[in-house]
């Protein structure tokens, strides 16, 4: 039997990326705005509590379980900013050149480039679920001066895989998900789902 979800975000990307990995489960994914569901505030200083708010907010209104993600980018020199306001690391409107200028200037003094990207997934059962499903993933890396790549978004360009001598952005989408944040996170709930 097919189980209909609501996943608490817009993003046509992530609609269909969750889409094909969550099928075979018997779960049919849908996006919020075919409910009309209006975009949930995320008034938290943390990955985990925005996202079970945006889990939450879309169960209660649209009667199904439902899955949201967080994620963003942790610089070390930097405290772990910009971290939930990595959209908007740069301030209203978000642009994502904006961010990255503003990440490249904010670490000009600083020798320690380590960052990571993080991704959160929650997923309930009903918006009063107390016992919510969640998994993360952690992808290691460092920012880096010069942007190199086309491919990914946000802070791809800038965010350097030492391993690999690529940044995300000189990986293909395959690739990428194979390493990422939210490619680990993905295959973690799918565990825990199955
Ligand atoms: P959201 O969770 O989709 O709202 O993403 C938050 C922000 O984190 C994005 O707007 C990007 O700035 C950054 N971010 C999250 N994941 C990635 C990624 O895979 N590549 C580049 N930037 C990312």
């Amino acid at each position: 039997m097919t189980q209909k979800i609501v996943l608490a975000s817009g993003n046509q990307g992530k609609l269909k990326e969750f889409f094909q990995i969550l099928a075979p489960l018997g779960l049919e994914v849908h996006s919020q705005a075919e409910f009309n569901v209006p975009e949930c505030p995320e008034p938290h200083i943390t990955f985990i509590e925005n996202a079970l708010e945006k889990a939450r907010h879309a169960s209660r209104l649209t009667g199904l379980p439902a899955l949201a993600d967080d994620s963003g980018v942790c610089v070390n020199a930097l405290q772990g900013a910009p971290g939930v306001f990595s959209a908007r690391f740069a301030g209203e409107p978000k642009s994502d050149a904006r961010n990255n200028a503003h990440m490249i200037a904010s670490l000009a003094t600083h020798s320690d480039r380590s960052a990571y990207y993080y991704c959160v997934l929650v997923y309930v059962r009903s918006a009063s679920d107390p016992q919510p499903v969640i998994a993360d993933g952690v992808w290691r890396g460092e920012m880096i001066d010069t942007p190199r790549g086309a491919g990914g978004f946000g802070y791809d360009p800038y965010f350097l895989i030492p391993s690999l001598g690529k940044t995300a952005a000189e990986l293909t989408p395959e690739q990428k998900n194979q390493m990422s944040h939210r490619g680990q996170a993905l295959r973690a709930l799918v565990e825990k789902l199955k």
